[in-house]
């Protein structure tokens, strides 16, 4: 069972009776998002009574979850050589939703490509929606949330896993650090510099070091809430990472993400970067030497 990233962490830590019943999962790559819908089902279903060492990947339902038996973990994906969810498939998910889960289980599922639905599947998988089952989650994976209707949309809660498909590059990573390590010693004073020595060197390739940047906040934020078990063990393997309390962790990840999401609009890059780095300045954001 991979561990579960910082977002669905978040949700679970957050309390299940306050995750939203249905969430999109948006993300460039079908298998992360996957594997994060099945890490929040185990997570929810995980027999371990220790809240953070869920899922534990070895009780009975974590093992199930895992092999595609358990009763509550349910995923349907498109069909047919139109390569569409049908508005069966949506119909036969209502039926097997409908069903009451037995106490302290929640049914949780997943459509893979949840994009590609006519308007009559989503406007049939609208009234779930609406009016959801009793401890349901209905998890909508896409990398094109922009080609669900607005109906849907409105009604989802939406989480980002981004474009992040590789450990990012070792040249991103390192000056990401150089960054930082500026910011540390030389405080307001770098903002400007390095905003500019970043914009001028990376022009087209600034979400890659975006992506870094994400990369070793995620993992810093990962080790803060679970020691000893850093994301996909990439961590350890590191020479330096960051660190900061986790709520600034948190709040400096909602930055980066924010500053892809105007840097796909076409913002100015060199302003994006130099708000950035005064907010990662601000959350005083530390280089640890040494993993
Ligand atoms: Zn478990």
């Amino acid at each position: 069972m991979s561990p579960v990233s910082l977002a669905v962490r978040d949700l679970g830590l957050a309390g299940r009776q306050k995750i939203s019943h249905a969430l999109i999962f948006k993300g460039n790559n079908p298998q992360v998002l996957l594997e994060e819908a099945e890490s929040l089902a185990a997570f929810l279903n995980c027999l371990e009574e220790e809240t953070s060492s869920r899922p534990c990947g070895s009780c009975d339902h974590c093992r199930q979850i895992k092999s595609a038996v358990f009763p509550y973990w349910l995923t349907i994906a498109p069909q047919g050589a139109a390569g569409l969810i049908q508005i069966r498939q949506i119909r036969e998910l209502q039926v097997k939703l409908a069903g009451k889960a037995p106490a302290g289980q929640v049914k949780v599922a997943a459509l893979l490509d949840a994009h590609r639905m006519r308007e009559e599947s989503q406007n049939c998988l609208l009234k779930t929606l609406e009016e959801p089952p009793e401890d349901t989650i209905l998890l909508l994976l896409t990398d094109r949330p922009q080609d669900l209707l607005p109906t849907v949309r409105s009604r989802c809660q939406l989480i980002d896993f981004g474009s992040r498909q590789l450990p990012p590059a070792q040249t991103e990573l390192d000056l990401v650090l150089d960054v930082v390590r500026a910011l540390e010693s030389q405080g307001y004073y770098a903002v400007f510099d390095k905003a500019a020595f970043v914009e001028g060197s990376r022009k087209k390739r600034l979400p890659e070091f975006l992506a870094a940047l994400e990369f070793l906040l995620r993992e810093s934020l990962v080790s803060h809430l679970s020691p000893g078990a850093a994301a996909a063990g990439l961590a350890e393997n590191l020479p330096a990472g960051l660190a900061a309390d986790g709520r600034k962790l948190l709040t400096a990840l909602e930055e980066v993400w924010q500053a892809g999401y105007f840097l796909e609009r076409n913002v100015n890059a060199l302003l994006i970067l130099e708000n950035l780095f005064l907010k990662i300045n601000k959350l005083n954001i530390r280089v640890t030497e040494g993993g």
